[in-house]
């Protein structure tokens, strides 16, 4: 890392997203379907997480998946009922942007754009979300270096949107048991030396559901902003990451822990914004 690309002020670029304001003093789950699937999958995975003290929405519109076979997303043609389960529970939504193009068909539906390991690398899309006013999750590469990770959300941030959230996901390793390898390391190196707040995705770093809770918490001991995370109502109906994916109740069981360990650093989950949107 180059010295004039680190920010050694502990202060944090304080990243409001849906009335929450992420990077401060209290800590952000955001939790949904990693693709929406359905009005009823949806609102379902919505009213759950929600019951159990989920802040934002997660859910994925067009999805970057492996094989070209695999489910791609509903795409524009759930807009529509996206924008009804946000209103009916008051929850905001974070989504996934792979094309520059999508953002303005995509502006009303989303809080938050996400940017996709995959993407991480395609500047064209960061200079675009560079000149939006809606923050961004930028996830790192599975493959990209800290270095390269801050050196994309400086293409955001120096495009005039300061408005970014780092994700760190898990990268690729020699392991192979597991889908990915958190790399907590990233997290701390990021808070000490980004002025951004860096959230941490379990769900895609270990790639299975019963290992996704006790990274979770790793997440909040080791000073990460918050967690996003995978959960569907029906794991093995899932159109995509249904062995990562939490139940309901699993994602109930979590957040109580994750309460407790919170408290232990200090770091309260934030309370409850009645009518966000
Ligand atoms: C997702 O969030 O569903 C996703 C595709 O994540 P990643 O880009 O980290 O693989
Ligand atoms: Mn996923």
């Amino acid at each position: 890392m180059e010295t004039q690309t680190m920010q050694t002020s502990p202060s944090t670029q304080i990243v409001n997203v849906g009335g929450y304001q992420i990077g401060g003093s209290q800590f952000t789950v955001i939790a949904g379907p990693c693709s929406i699937e359905s009005y009823d999958q949806f609102l379902e995975t919505a009213k759950g997480v929600k019951a159990s003290g989920a802040h934002l929405l997660r859910g994925g519109i067009w999805k970057m998946r492996t094989s070209s076979k695999a489910f791609q997303g509903l795409g524009n043609s759930s807009f529509d009922f996206i924008k009804a389960v946000c209103k009916e529970t008051g929850m905001s939504l974070v989504s996934e942007v792979t094309d520059a193009r999508q953002i303005e068909e995509v502006y009303d539906v989303v809080e938050c754009f996400q940017v996709g390991s995959r993407n991480m690398h395609n500047y064209s899309l960061l200079k675009e979300l560079g000149m939006q006013k809606k923050p961004v999750m930028l996830k790192r590469g599975f493959a990209a270096l800290i270095e390269e990770w801050v050196k994309a959300a400086e293409y955001i941030t120096n495009g005039g949107n300061p408005n970014v959230i780092l994700c760190e996901r898990g990268i690729r390793t020699f392991e192979t048991a597991t889908r990915n390898t958190l790399d907590l390391n990233a997290v701390v190196y990021a808070k000490k030396n980004t002025n951004l707040p860096v959230i941490v995705d379990p769900s895609h770093a270990v790639g299975i559901r019963a290992l996704v809770p006790s990274l979770a918490y790793a997440a909040a001991a080791a000073g990460a902003d918050g967690v996003i995370v995978e959960v569907h109502p029906r794991p093995a109906e899932a159109l995509s990451d249904g062995m990562q994916a939490l139940t309901l109740e699993d994602f109930s069981t979590m957040m109580k822990r994750l309460e407790k360990i919170l408290d232990a650093v200090e770091r309260p989950l934030h309370k409850e914004i009645a009518n966000v949107r």
